[in-house]
């Protein structure tokens, strides 16, 4: 027993955040260390399928895992973590982890509910909600309005959607190219685009029927969806040793090897870090991988010119219009249609991004 917790030492790895950076940095780790991962919430989240899940709910099974299916030799804590100290993590449901090496990927604050079983439930009513509605007002222009726009154009032609953006085009983290497609695409599918306003959403609620925009407009939809971005979640390093590392726009500043500047043993990963680059979730596994080298290298006692260092790739961004077409922008050219379509929209990734957690990419649950 001693010889065992002996050749631990040193081998614990705390992971605060289990979405698309931490639960696979997680997974990668955890025969090799005695992992922790703390996550709001029991389940992991493949992000970018949530649109599809909201028109075809069965779609959520595949897409919401628990953090139990892919981490079966860690631990999980299902609360947010709230401050970090040289040694340890706390969280708000007073748990105090001790760790060695630790890894933040808080990425953005997702909403809860807590358990998959209440996440499924949510897109059941989504999807009734839609599927009751003659007309769905769509608040936001960026990634999630664009995708959710064309799911329901595509799966409900009948239906009349409006979408309103308080910006001058969509898709603002793409090229304009990109964003004129996307825009002409669902002008195609009569969605009616309304740029440059904003909706009072107190000026309806659901069921009462006329919304005003910002340009005196009068909008009238059974039901609405509001898409805008979601806060990264970096505030609470604010209050930590940590409130330093952090940049003006609340990203954690890392060096070429991940690590949190200054530290040795703490790591940043995925769309909270400072980076020069596209946030995707591609990219934020990318980060995963070289953290997990270089943590395994770190434990092994190896010296810092044996660590692995990131370097910002080619910035790919595909952005799915329902079951068959996508706009995609590559280094040098951006297209839209059912050939980049082929690349993202049937399955959304959901198979690879399964399979990369040690998952059946077919199955539900496990
Ligand atoms: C509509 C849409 C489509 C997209 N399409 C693609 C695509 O096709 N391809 C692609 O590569 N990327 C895509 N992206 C981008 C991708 O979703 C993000 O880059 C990715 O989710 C970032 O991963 P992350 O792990 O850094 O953060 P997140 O996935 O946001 O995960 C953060 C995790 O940290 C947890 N957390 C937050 N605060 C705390 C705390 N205090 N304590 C503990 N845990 C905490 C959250 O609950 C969550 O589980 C898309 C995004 C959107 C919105």
């Amino acid at each position: 027993m001693e010889g065992i917790a002996a050749s631990r030492q040193g081998r614990r790895v705390v992971v605060i955040g289990g979405g698309i950076a931490g639960s696979l940095a997680a997974k990668l780790l955890q025969l090799d260390a005695d992992v922790t991962l703390i996550d709001p919430k029991e389940y992991f989240e493949i992000t970018w399928a949530s649109l599809r899940s909201m028109v075809e709910p069965s779609f959520a099974e595949r897409t919401v895992i628990d953090h139990t299916s892919y981490l079966k030799n860690g631990r999980v804590v299902t609360s947010p973590a709230i401050n970090i100290s040289e040694t340890d993590v706390m969280t708000a449901d007073g748990s105090v982890i001790g760790y060695d090496f630790l890894v933040i990927a808080t990425g953005h604050n997702d909403l809860l509910p807590k358990t998959r079983q209440e996440k499924l439930s949510l897109y059941q009513a989504d999807y009734e909600k839609i599927k009751s509605s003659g007309s769905v007002l769509i608040v936001g222009g960026g990634p999630s309005g664009v995708e959710l726009a064309a799911e329901i154009a595509v799966d409900f032609p009948e239906k009349k959607v409006t979408l309103v953006h308080k910006g001058p085009r969509l898709l603002e983290f793409v090229g304009e190219k990109a964003a004129d497609k996307a825009f002409d695409w669902l002008k195609s599918k009569k969605v009616e685009v309304i740029l440059n306003q904003s909706v009072d959403l107190n000026s309806a609620s659901d069921g009462n029927k006329t919304y005003r925009t910002s340009g005196g407009e009068n909008i009238h939809a059974d039901c609405h969806f509001l898409c805008v971005g979601k806060p990264l979640s970096s505030q609470w390093l604010s209050g930590t040793t940590l409130k330093d590392s952090l940049d003006g726009k609340g990203r954690v500043m890392v060096d070429e090897y991940l690590r949190i500047r200054g530290r040795t043993n703490v790591f940043a990963i995925g769309d909270i870090t400072n980076i020069p680059e596209m946030k995707q979730g591609y990219i934020a596994e990318s980060h995963a991988s070289v953290a997990v080298k270089n943590i395994k290298v770190m434990m092994l006692g190896g010296k810092q010119k044996k660590m692995s260092t990131y370097k910002p790739g080619s910035e790919i961004a595909i952005v799915s219009l329902g079951r068959k077409d996508s706009v995609a922008q590559f280094p040098f050219v951006t297209v839209v249609g059912c050939l980049p379509g082929l690349i993202k929209s049937r399955d959304l990734f959901v198979g690879k991004t399964r399979k990369a957690r040690g998952l059946n990419p077919k199955l539900v649950q496990g």
